[in-house]
């Protein structure tokens, strides 16, 4: 590792914000090329989503063997991954031995929100204030703050009225929640739901769950990882990651040129069912035309819908349960992974109430009013989403040249070139920012291949002199309308999704995140990088945009 600059009071080389999977391994990144990093974290430790989503059940919906980091055989080599999907917690250990191993906490500040983030007027760098009334300043400022970390507005009428306790999934309580005994309300049947309603159920005196939307749910069929598992994993692992990198998702989905239009129904069965049977996001890559066309996505939900009818004794429950295409295609908002969620429907301790037949009313002092009937319970769990990709960002106070507000420039949807960097905000990059695949991959092989990147552009600016660098506004424009185009060629955007925004009330509906795949959009961030960051404005020192 290059020899550390020296940093003075409160200036460094680069400020990063977020200490979740995407800020820890650009610090270890920066720090090889010897640069001075400041982390700046609002939790009180690593690990981001890890660290906030703390609830029963979280668990990470790609397989452990292929969400761990691949930067360093070593640590690929020494950590061993307990479960299928792991756990929370266990996701949290690794994060600490990730801490640990590469020495990252010291550089680390915790409890320190980032408010506001401010470009220079001499156009040396940024200036950030944090909560804390401390200013730090740096060259370069690199948004590592999730895409799924701010959560929308409660948007429940009465709900400060509620004399019990009001749990979030988003910000769980640290020491656990004990609900025996209890009458327990949630709100939102989304991932976070999903996973955390079987175990509410398991302690819960009763459990009602508040349905808006349903979602498409699949099972994870999670597992101790075999011996065998994990010898295979030890003897393969380079091919298993270059197989991840190679598919849409960046993960081993099985995905594949077929088309479910053009496989006979029986066929077609066949392989949904030994999907379904392996468990996870496979079953969604089983076709090629499952992205794009109508009737395809009907067989597979048509297949899904018939799988819940058969789980769920109670006809009447497993109808409410099970989403119709009328409402979305299949796969258009997020598919949820599950363990055991149909079934716990069969428990006598769990009810489900459709607010599409009639919506909340309001939340009273003990429980809450749909405009039906009113329900009774002693604590109310809220699984109700977030302000996805943009809400951490628009938050925050970020003004680049000129004082220009990106929440302002994002009114009308989130404009930024690959992704990483937007116009009118030099040498400010966003891990996994809108425009990316993010959130259509395996998040931490997103997280690698931007870390690397970023990494890449300011050791080419340093070398070079540089003092700025920042997305051209044609080359922004060029890249936002490819991200809508390969997005109107899908069927995606029919849902009222977080991808689309739609879910936050007023938020403009633009679809956000890259769905061209992983591999065609790495290679264009290489060529980009290869053709001399093209679509980049890189100034020197005496032409720093002021
Ligand atoms: P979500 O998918 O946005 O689900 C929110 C739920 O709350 C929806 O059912 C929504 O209904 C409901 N809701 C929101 N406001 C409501 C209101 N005012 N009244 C009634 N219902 C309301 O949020 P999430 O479950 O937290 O998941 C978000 C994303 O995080 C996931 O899609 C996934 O990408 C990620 N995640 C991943 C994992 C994992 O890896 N294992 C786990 C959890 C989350 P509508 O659908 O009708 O709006």
């Amino acid at each position: 590792m290059a020899e550390q600059a020296p940093k003075t009071d409160n200036h460094y080389d680069v400020i990063v914000v977020g200490a979740g999977f995407a800020g820890m391994y650009m610090l270890h990144k920066l720090r090889g090329l010897g640069m001075s990093v400041k982390v700046l974290e609002a939790g009180t430790g690593a690990g981001g989503t890890w660290y906030w989503n703390r609830y029963p059940g979280a668990r990470v919906d790609i397989e452990s063997m292929e969400y761990g980091y691949s930067f360093d055989k070593e640590l690929e080599r020494e950590w061993r991954w307990s479960e299928r999907f792991a756990t929370q917690p266990e996701l949290l250990r690794y994060v600490n031995h990730v801490a640990e191993k590469f020495d990252l906490l010291r550089d680390m500040q915790f409890e320190t929100r980032v408010e506001t983030a401010v470009y220079d007027e001499d156009g040396q760098g940024w200036t950030v204030q944090t909560d804390t009334d401390e200013e730090f300043s740096a060259r370069f400022c690199i948004m590592a703050t999730g895409c799924l970390s701010t959560p929308k507005n409660i948007d429940i009428l009465g709900i400060e009225d509620f004399k019990g306790p009001v749990y979030k999934t988003f910000d769980w309580p640290r020491e656990g929640v004990d609900f025996h005994g209890q009458k327990v309300g949630i709100i939102g049947t989304g991932s976070s739901a999903i996973q955390t309603i079987p175990e509410i159920a398991k302690q819960a005196a009763h459990l009602t769950v508040f349905q808006r939307t349903p979602n498409y749910s699949i099972p994870a069929r999670n597992a101790p990882i075999s011996a065998e598992m994990q010898a295979d994993w030890d003897a393969n692992r380079d091919t298993y990651r270059a197989q991840a990198r190679s598919e849409g998702f960046a993960a081993i989905t099985e995905s594949n040129e077929n088309l479910a239009l053009e496989t006979s129904p029986e066929d077609r069965e066949r392989e949904y069912e030994r999907r379904w049977k392996f468990g996870g996001l496979r079953l969604v890559a089983a076709y090629a035309d499952l992205l794009t066309d109508e009737d395809a996505k009907k067989t597979a939900a048509d297949f899904v819908a018939r799988k819940i009818r058969e789980t769920v004794t109670d006809p009447k429950t497993a109808g409410i349960l099970t989403p119709t295409p009328d409402m979305y295609p299949i796969g258009a908002k997020r598919i949820c992974i599950d363990t055991g969620y149909y079934e716990t429907f069969n428990r006598d301790n769990v009810s489900i109430v459709s607010l599409r037949d009639a919506p909340i009313d309001k939340v009273t002092e003990n429980g809450l009013n749909t405009t039906n009937e009113e329900y009774g319970f002693d604590a109310l769990v809220l699984a109700t989403g977030f302000d996805a990709m943009t809400g951490t960002l628009n938050r925050m106070n970020i003004c680049g040249v000129n004082g220009a507000k990106l929440k302002d420039k994002w009114a009308d949807g989130a404009r930024a070139y690959l992704g990483l960097m937007v116009a009118g905000f030099p040498n400010l990059f966003v891990v996994t920012g809108p425009g990316s695949p993010s959130v259509f991959t395996n998040m931490i092989m997103a997280i690698e291949q931007h870390v690397e990147w970023i990494a890449d552009c300011i050791s080419h600016v340093n070398e070079r002199q540089i003092s700025t660098i920042e997305a051209a506004e044609a080359a922004e424009e060029e890249w936002v309308s490819h991200v809508a185009e390969v997005a109107s060629a899908t069927v995606l955007q029919r849902a009222d999704s977080w991808y689309m925004g739609a879910n936050v009330p007023g938020k403009t509906r633009v679809f956000m995140p890259y769905i061209g795949g992983f591999p065609a959009y790495a290679e264009k961030c290489n060529e980009v990088a290869a053709n001399g960051y093209e679509g980049f404005e890189l100034r020197g020192a005496a032409e720093a945009r002021a």
